[in-house]
């Protein structure tokens, strides 16, 4: 199971060729989840059992470059 949300197990995608680099994600991140990367400070995941899969990062980022996605245990489960 990855990130804290209750019942999902979430997962945060982040495609590299969209970011630009802009560092909101990972500025407004409450949870401390996302880094940049070194050199190109891209976005990175750096600790996704944090997160809470509140969405803020995926709502922010002006490049559509991030997607949350939370999958039900259950379902998570069944697919494994
Ligand atoms: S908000 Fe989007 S464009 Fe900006 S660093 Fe994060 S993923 Fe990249
Ligand atoms: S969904 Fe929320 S907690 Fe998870 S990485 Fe994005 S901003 Fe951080």
């Amino acid at each position: 199971m990855a990130g804290k949300l209750k019942g999902f197990d979430v997962a945060v995608e982040i495609n590299e060729q969209r970011c630009r680099s802009c560092g909101i994600c990972y500025e407004v991140c409450p949870e401390d989840v996302l880094e940049p990367s070194t050199p190109l400070r891209k976005a990175l995941i750096k600790n996704l059992d944090s997160c809470t899969g509140c969405r803020l990062c995926e709502w922010l980022c002006t490049d559509w470059a991030i997607n949350v996605v939370a999958t039900p245990l259950a379902q998570a489960a069944v697919g494994s």
